[in-house]
This record gives C-alpha cells, structure tokens and sequence, in this order.
C-alpha cells in the first residue's frame, strides 16, 4: 500500500538543469521509471539566470538563447513522461534495508528511488551576506537578500547595496513605489547592464558609488539609520534607513547533500569513469561532478556525463544483463512518438 502510494523509482534525478533534463530523456529511452526533483519552481538549472543570451557551444545548434535552450531541453525531457517534481530541495538521503534510497526534501515529503543521479550543479544559489556584525539580528525583518514583493518596500526608505543587475533592476522597480531609494556600489561603475544604469540614472534613486555600507544603527524592532564610507572623500556619511536589500550575488551550496557521505572535493562529488559516486547506486553528472581531466561549466560535459551515468544506473539495476549504450535512432519508442514508420 505504501509503495503504491509512494512508488520506487529505477533513478530519481536530483536537479533539473541541462544535465538532469538530459538524463531523464536518457534514463526514458532505456525504460527507467525516471523522476526528476528540483529545488527551484522553474527547470533550466543556471540557464534562466542568462535567458537571453545566446549559446554558440551546444553541439549541432548553431545558436541558441538560454530561455530556448530550456525549453527545447524541458519539451525533450517530457518524452518519455517522467515525474517532474519542482520547489523540492532534498536535504537527506537514507539507504534502507532492502537497498532502496529515501530521499526527503525541505518540505519533509518522501521520496523512493533505487538509484540516485546528482545532477545538481554547485547546489542551490545562496545569497552573498552582508558582512556586518549586528546584520544577522535585522535579516528577514529589514534586512533583505531577495525582495519577496515590492509591496513590503511602499513608502518606505530603502537602501540597496550591490551594483550588478539584480540591485541595478531592484532600484529602477522600488523608485517609484518607495519614499526614496539609495543605492551604494563599491566600484566607481556599475556592473549591471548598461541600459539599465541609464534608465535607473533617470529616476529619482539616489546612487553612491566608490561607497561602502559599513554600519547599521538601530533596536530590537527596527533600523534607524546606516553609516557609509566613501572611498573617494575618506568620509562616512549617515542617512536614515528603514529597510536594506542587499544584492551582493549568489554562491552556490551543495548544502545537505555534503553530509550524505559522499567523497566531496572542493564542493564537487567525485566519481569514477562510469560517474558512480563513493556510495554504490549513487552517481553524479555535471557541474557537480569532478573527476580526472573534467572539463568543467560545460553543458556538453553534462550531455556526456548523464547518459554515462544512466548506462551504469540500468547495470547497477540490471547486473545479470549486458548493458550497452543505445541509439535513438530506430528506438521503437521515439519513432512511434515522432510519426516514423
Ligand atoms: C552566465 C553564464 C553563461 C554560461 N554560458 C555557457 C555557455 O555558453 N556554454 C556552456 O556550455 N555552458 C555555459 N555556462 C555553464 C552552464 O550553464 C553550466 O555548465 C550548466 O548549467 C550545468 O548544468 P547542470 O545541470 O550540471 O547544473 P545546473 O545548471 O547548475 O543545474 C543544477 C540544478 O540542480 C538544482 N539543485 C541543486 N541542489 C538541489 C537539491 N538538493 N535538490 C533539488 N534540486 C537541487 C539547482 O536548483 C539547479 O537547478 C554558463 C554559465 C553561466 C553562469
């Protein structure tokens, strides 16, 4: 009753970037009840954080944008039906008696595989922290690494501090909903694009650039005001402040998954020729995986990886059988799909 419940996959596909939308297409041509789990609500792994640009690398594409490069990836993905699971961060991973693999996400749901693919990149993007002593007591509160809403901002007097795209976007959306706005960017020049900073030079945002947030002044409650160094002068300014967004970039996290066990270097699982990780019926692909001679931030590596790793999924699933690589060409499957006779 259970199983029918919560049934057991050949392979569950941690990460639904270009290696484990790759994967899945993959682990369907080779009949694996496949399902693949993505901690963002949205697949495409790092493709949509640079949509509109174009990719000149992928094998066979001449050109292509991010944003299309996801959707070919995604509708090639869907082949074979799997199950996509999104906004599902897995956190654990047990091994239970009989071999099979409980992974269990953020959201404490469960999910049961007998084999795992990686393909989860550097992890999930975490914000860069303002490096603050009291920062930490003002975070979720007024001190904010992402905007949930313009609406928390209305009439309030905000300070953004970065000077890529995301703050650069967050100053030109919050100039006309905020009191004010203030933008304080280390740099002499902004890094975000270059319409952007014009059209945000345009508004009534106030911007400080070669300057530094280097104080936050307030109670249990609230913020009062914030101290800033500028380079240029040697002076440090106050200005009263009632929320901060800082937009300081991400980093990615491996997060949970480093205390599973697996042989991690330098925020990479390491794997073996066939992409099996340390733990047998584990394998990883992609960004995440490091091996000898990887060429890495490829996602033709991806490509490679993932079928690698599948092939050797179905033969950790199938020992007795012998397992070779297969053709889409003539797969029964894909011609019936695509109306080949
Ligand atoms: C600006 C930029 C330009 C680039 N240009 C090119 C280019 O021209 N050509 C090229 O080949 N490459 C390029 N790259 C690199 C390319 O984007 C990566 O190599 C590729 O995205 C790696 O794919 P992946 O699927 O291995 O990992 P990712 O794309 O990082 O996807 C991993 C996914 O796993 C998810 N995940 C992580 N942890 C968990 C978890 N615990 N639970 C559930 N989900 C999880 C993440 O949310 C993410 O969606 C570029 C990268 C950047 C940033």
């Amino acid at each position: 009753m259970q199983k029918e419940m919560n049934p057991c996959y050949d392979v569950t596909i941690i990460g639904g970037g270009p290696t484990g939308l790759f994967a899945a297409f993959y682990a369907g041509m080779r009949d694996m009840k496949t399902k693949v789990i993505e901690a963002a609500p949205y697949l495409g792994g790092k493709l949509p954080y640079y949509r509109e640009k174009f990719l000149y690398d992928i094998g066979g594409i001449e050109a292509i944008t991010a944003e299309d490069l996801t959707k070919e990836l995604e509708a090639q993905a869907r082949t074979f039906d799997p199950t996509i699971v999104l906004s599902q961060l897995i956190e654990t991973m047990e091994r239970l008696d009989d071999g099979t693999f409980r992974l269990t996400s953020q959201t404490g749901e469960v999910h049961l595989t007998h084999t795992v693919l990686v393909a989860a990149g550097g992890g999930t993007l975490v914000a860069e922290k303002l490096d603050l002593p009291n920062a930490r007591q003002y975070e979720g509160r007024h001190l904010h690494y992402k905007a949930e809403s313009l609406e928390q901002f209305r009439n309030k007097r905000v300070l953004i501090s970065g000077g890529g795209d995301s703050a650069v976007d967050w100053a030109i959306a919050l100039a006309s909903i905020a009191e004010s706005v203030t933008i304080v960017h280390r740099r002499d020049e902004f890094r975000a694009h270059e319409g952007n900073v014009a059209q945000m030079r345009n508004t009534s945002v106030h911007i400080m650039t070669s300057s530094l947030l280097c104080g936050i002044h307030g109670d249990q409650e609230r913020i009062y005001e914030v101290t800033i160094e500028h380079f240029d002068s040697g002076e440090i300014s106050v200005l009263e402040i009632d929320e901060i967004l800082v937009c300081h970039g991400v980093k990615p996290d491996l997060g949970e998954i480093k205390h599973w066990g697996l042989k991690i270097e330098r925020g990479r699982v390491i794997v073996d020729a066939w992409m099996q990780t340390s733990i047998p019926g584990i394998f990883a692909a992609g960004d995440v995986a490091e091996y000898p001679g990887k060429l890495p931030g490829l996602i033709a590596g991806g490509f490679m990886e993932g079928p690698a790793a599948i092939n050797r999924a179905k033969a950790y699933l199938e020992p007795y059988e012998d397992i070779k690589p297969i053709w889409s060409t003539g797969h029964p499957k894909l011609m019936a799909i695509h109306g080949e006779s």
